[in-house]
């Protein structure tokens, strides 16, 4: 099957890079969001990134402007069922995927392919809510979209081999790489490196390191280019403690609770880069450690 028409559902910091990419690698994309703010936001963000992009000499002028013109945006998220695929950016809580894909359901072709980015959530599940749980997916990128080269493709237990094939090449159109993963919590990027970064915010709950000396540690000690608490502002706390939640629930293992303090940090509104304030407080011109 050809894609041509993307759909995108969610406009926050994942939706506006794979509308980015999308866009660029010459789909049509329509995205949708229940905020007409983040919407803007996205567009004015999607700009702003090519254009960094043209100034590097990495995009074409032109082929910039042909990319934002390929962009449309909707509140009603019925107009997405007219699309070839959908892929699904929201919020990481289970209830608002699934309510968002029983409302979708109706409006759909019959050949539309459904994806969720979900970076822990079971596909088999969400998949089993709608009508086609051979044509879904997860299709897993990572932030940020337009600089990171891998997806990861999940298979739910009813996946058919068409739609992994057809998904495939889109990813090859896109330029990355695909790896495959099994549909359990998590997968395999988070499976690992979320437990990581939870056991940095334990490291930092418990006194054993302040927030720099543990980034430090981590770059300086461990070659990893960002330290872990970074790495969770940038990825969104209430991400961080979806994603834990998911691996504690879904593996029922002691080894995956959540830090306390993580928890608190979101309880805060603290949620990392996008609220402003998380394990570093980003309102002045240096980020400042919060601990
Ligand atoms: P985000 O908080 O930046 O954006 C979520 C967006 O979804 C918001 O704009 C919100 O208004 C919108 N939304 C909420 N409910 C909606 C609904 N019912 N219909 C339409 N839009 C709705 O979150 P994000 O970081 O972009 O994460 C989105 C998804 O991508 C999550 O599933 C997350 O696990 C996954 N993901 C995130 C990262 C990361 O590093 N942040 C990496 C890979 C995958």
């Amino acid at each position: 099957m050809t894609v041509q028409t993307v759909g995108i559902i969610g406009a926050g910091q994942m939706g506006n890079g794979i509308a980015h990419v999308f866009a660029l690698a010459g789909y049509d994309v329509l995205m949708t969001d229940i905020s007409q703010e983040a919407m803007d936001k996205a567009l004015a963000l999607i700009d702003r990134n090519l254009e960094r992009q043209v100034g590097r000499g990495k995009v074409d002028p032109d082929a910039k402007k042909a990319a934002m013109a390929r962009i449309r945006t909707t509140l009603r998220l019925a107009d997405l069922g007219q699309t070839d695929l959908v892929i699904e950016a929201a919020t990481e809580r289970e209830t608002v995927k699934q309510a968002i894909f029983e409302d979708l359901v109706p409006h759909l072709k019959p050949h539309t392919i459904l994806t969720s980015n979900t970076s822990s959530i079971s596909i088999t599940r969400l998949a089993s809510r709608t009508d086609r749980p051979e044509k879904f997916m997860g299709f897993h990128l990572m932030n940020p979209v337009p600089v990171m080269q891998l997806v990861e493709l999940i298979r739910g237990i009813a996946t058919d081999e068409p739609t992994y094939k057809t998904l495939h090449a889109v990813v090859e159109k896109l330029g990355k790489t695909a790896a495959s993963a099994e549909d359990f919590p998590a997968f395999i990027v988070n499976r690992i490196l979320m437990p990581m970064i939870n056991e940095a915010v334990y490291t930092l709950y418990e006194g054993v390191g302040n927030v720099r000396s543990i980034d430090e540690s981590m770059k300086l000690g461990a070659n990893h280019p960002m330290g872990p608490l970074e790495l969770a502002d940038f990825i969104g706390l209430d991400t961080c403690l979806a994603i834990m939640n998911v691996l504690h629930d879904g593996l029922a293992d002691t080894k995956y609770r959540p830090c306390p303090l993580l928890t608190k940090y979101v309880e805060a509104g603290w949620l990392g880069r996008k609220t402003g304030r998380g394990f570093y407080d980003y309102r002045g011109e240096t980020p400042v450690p919060t601990r």
